[in-house]
């Protein structure tokens, strides 16, 4: 077994589309950033990447890297979870927290959920998105940015059945 754990923040701004954990909600601001901004994809990402023991998403990703200029963040967690199985290992579930004042994403989570876990080409009962608010408290209860926290499992991959369980 290998766990993994990854925190990211954006800020939100004016004039982009809000995109959490694959999917387009409908907000009148967008988080800032390179690519489209996903803190949630961002955060499961790095989590695989600590549960491998690869450093980080910067190592792998680096903004610099006029490449990855407008990637999606699905598809750079697409490609670490290509990392994930080519090491040897799937992924038993996912947990994690999106921290947000607003929007209310009550009613999105399940989609994220789904989102999430096809792109993991995993079941979708081994993904679980939750959504906090600060309460009022700090620069996120201010609606200044959205964070999120992710935690992974992975465990080996059983050689005798050859693919990834789920
Ligand atoms: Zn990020």
């Amino acid at each position: 077994m290998r766990i993994g754990q990854g925190i990211d923040a954006h800020a939100l701004v004016a004039g982009r589309a809000l995109v959490l954990g694959g999917v387009a909600i409908p907000f009148e601001r967008g988080l800032a950033g390179h690519s489209d901004g996903d803190v949630l994809l961002h955060a499961i990402t790095s989590a695989l990447l600590g549960a491998l023991g690869e450093g980080d998403l910067g190592r792998h990703f680096p903004s610099s890297d006029p490449a990855l200029a407008g990637i999606a963040s699905s598809e750079i967690l697409a490609r670490v979870a290509a990392r994930v199985r080519a090491a040897g290992f799937a992924v038993e579930n996912v947990d994690a927290t999106v921290v947000a004042q607003a929007p209310r994403l009550a009613p999105h989570l399940e989609a994220m959920e789904k989102e999430i876990a096809r792109t993991l080409a995993i079941a979708a009962e081994r993904v679980n998105v939750k959504a906090t608010s600060t309460d009022g408290l700090g620069a996120i209860g201010r609606g200044e940015g959205i964070a999120a926290q992710a935690v992974v499992l992975l465990g080996e991959r059983d050689p005798g059945r050859g693919s990834p369980r789920g």
